[in-house]
């Protein structure tokens, strides 16, 4: 019902009050009654004495009594405190009949009443009770029973009546206005209690809410006081530590957002706690909330479910591998524990492997690959020379051309072995190195004028020149005519005889492009981008018959990579291709620099 302190405070002192009030009054007035009645009692004791009513008895005597008797009791009506409340009556002593009086009309009506029965036996009827209606004192003339006369003193009480009520109002006016004052002091007092009350309750209502405001120190030491800094310490302590969990939530989400292995938490009814963007990116998530575990999984591992890691086993770990949208995923599940949770939950991780499968796919078929390359002409070289062991009459051409054929397969071997030594050491990084400054133009034409009667013997129209003045090129010359060969020799092997090979070479900003266009079979677009793979070849057959080993384009990819440029080919099938080289004449120049200077 009430509320605030502020009301209850204000309660306590009005009830307060009012009981004061309440025990004052009862006690003025039964004071006031008491004294009322005593004062009575010994008036009425004091006036009439032996002395008097002796005159009274001897009044009582004569034979105009009732007069004598009027006159003795009106001489002492001043005594007596006779008035328009108190009056004397004279009453028959036999029948208590009224006789004479101050009050007539009230003598009339006068009953016998227990102090005059006691009158009426010649006993002083003295008895005055507080609880009476009035109070009475009657004495019988002469002592004697039964007397002749009695005189019966009345007093109505309405003069005490009419103190007590105006006490009353005088105690009610007080107490109106003690409740007044005392409401209004109980207001403010209690004010001084609440108020500090009430802005600690709004501070701390504010900081439940999160809001950190600064609490005031408090320099009184009273309660109020030391709750107010005791609260203000509470929300320093709080506040720091919120602000650490707030930190080390941060750093954890920092690393969790910025990882690149996917990361979720399951609780043990199969819910997601907490997952990365790295796990929602390999596995197509986009709304967690509707995940359950086992449904989930189900959908990669059949036999995956959530129960073997919260009940059966409680420490189990388990690694699958699964292809999800193209992407290899190793995934990791362990049990999670929760702290006092003994249900706990399961963590896990979700690796991309690709790369790693490529590698390792890769390196399969580069062992595939060389093992194949090596098996035909170890085969052939060995059928060949089996036959002629087991032939030992053969016939002189047939053995030169037996042995020409070992030569051309031994020498297939010597330049395969070459070219994997090649790549090998650039792998490794370790190929020799010799830089210098040199002429691209005159590195150009040594190789032209090399490969010169092999194109004549196709009939090719090669040609070469630059577009404009070259500078001087500082890499490995040996390296550069390396790739240029292979280059210049590819455009005259897959160049149907009587073709087009042109080759050019210009300079734009220190750096050097040169070009080797043909006119020949072309390469499809499909196998356009595997083209620097090893040992990927368009036409196998016609690679082999060409005595090509499938990695003179890795081999210089590799070395113009290694020198910091680039190697390009583009080509419409049927019609022709164009390989072009683009390198720094410092022969090394950073990535980035290289990716805006390509662009012209
Ligand atoms: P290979 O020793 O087989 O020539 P490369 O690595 O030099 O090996 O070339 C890989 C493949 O690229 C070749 O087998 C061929 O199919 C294709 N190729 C290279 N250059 C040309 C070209 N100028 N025209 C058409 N195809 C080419």
């Amino acid at each position: 019902m009430l509320k605030s302190i502020q009301q209850k405070l204000v309660l306590i002192f009005v009830l307060i009050i009012l009981a004061i009030m309440l025990v004052l009054g009862t006690f003025l007035f039964s004071a006031i009654t008491n004294f009322y009645h005593d004062d009575f009692k010994s008036q009425m004791e004091n006036t009439f004495n032996q002395d008097v009513i002796k005159q009274l008895e001897e009044a009582s005597k004569s034979e105009n009594a009732v007069n004598d008797i009027n006159m003795i009791l009106d001489v002492y009506s001043g005594v007596i405190g006779i008035d328009s409340y108190r009056n004397y009556y004279v009453l028959d002593g036999k029948t208590a009949e009224y006789l004479t009086g101050t009050d007539p009309l009230y003598g009339e009506t006068i009953t016998k009443t227990p102090n005059i029965l006691s009158a009426l036996t010649g006993k002083m009827g003295n008895e005055v009770k507080s609880s009476g209606e009035f109070m009475e004192y009657a004495v019988p003339l002469p002592q004697t029973n039964p007397p002749s006369y009695i005189v019966y003193i009345h007093d109505t009480k309405v003069e005490m009546n009419d103190f007590i009520f105006n006490l009353i109002k005088i105690l009610l006016q007080a107490l109106v206005f003690g409740l007044i004052t005392v409401m209004l002091i109980a207001y403010l007092l209690s004010k001084t209690i609440t108020t500090p009350i009430l802005e600690l309750t709004s501070k701390a209502e504010k900081l439940a809410k999160g809001n950190f405001e600064k609490f005031p120190t408090v320099e009184e030491n009273d309660e109020l006081g030391i709750l107010s800094n005791t609260f203000k310490y509470m929300s320093e302590t709080l506040q720091s530590t919120l602000g650490e969990i707030e930190f080390e939530k941060n750093k954890l989400e920092t690393v969790m957002k910025y990882m690149s292995d996917g990361i979720i938490a399951f609780d043990h009814n199969g819910k997601i706690l907490v997952i990365n963007p790295a796990a929602k990116n390999f596995l197509g998530i986009r709304d967690e909330s509707s995940i359950q575990f086992d449904e989930f999984f189900a959908e990669y591992f059949e036999d995956l479910y959530m129960g073997d890691y919260i009940y059966l086993y409680t420490d189990k770990r388990e690694e699958r591998i699964k292809t999800v949208n193209d992407i290899a995923l190793k995934f990791y599940f362990s049990t999670l524990k929760l702290g006092n949770d003994n249900h706990g939950g399961i963590m896990v991780v979700i690796q991309d492997i690709t790369k790693q499968e490529n590698i390792e796919r890769s390196r399969r078929e580069f062992v595939a690959n060389v093992s194949h390359e090596l098996k035909t002409p170890i085969t052939t070289v060995k059928s060949y020379v089996e036959t002629m062991i087991e032939t030992p009459d053969l016939d002189n051409s047939m053995r030169k051309s037996f042995l020409s054929v070992v030569d051309k397969e031994t020498d297939r071997m010597t330049r395969l072995v070459q070219d994997l030594l090649t790549l090998s050491r650039l792998d490794s990084n370790m190929i020799k190195e010799n830089r210098e400054y040199f002429d691209v133009a005159e590195a150009i034409s040594d190789v032209v004028n090399s490969l010169a009667f092999e194109a004549e013997k196709h009939n090719h129209n090669m040609t070469f020149k630059t577009l404009n003045e070259i500078p001087p090129i500082y890499m490995d010359k040996d390296k550069l005519g390396q790739v240029l060969i292979n280059l210049v020799s590819n455009a005259i092997k897959y160049t149907p005889d009587g073709g087009e090979i042109k080759i050019t070479a210009h300079s734009i900003n220190d750096i050097v492009t040169i070009k080797v266009k043909d006119s020949g079979i072309g390469i499809p677009k499909k196998d356009l981008e595997r083209i620097f793979e090893r040992f990927y070849r368009v036409d196998k057959a016609r690679s082999r018959s060409e005595g090509g080993t499938g990695l003179g384009l890795a081999i210089a990819k590799e070395i113009i990579n290694h020198f910091g440029g680039e190697i390009f080919i583009e080509s419409e099938f049927g019609e022709g291709t164009e390989a072009s080289i683009v390198l720094p004449i410092d022969g090394n120049i950073n990535k980035e620099e290289e990716k805006n200077i390509y662009k012209f």
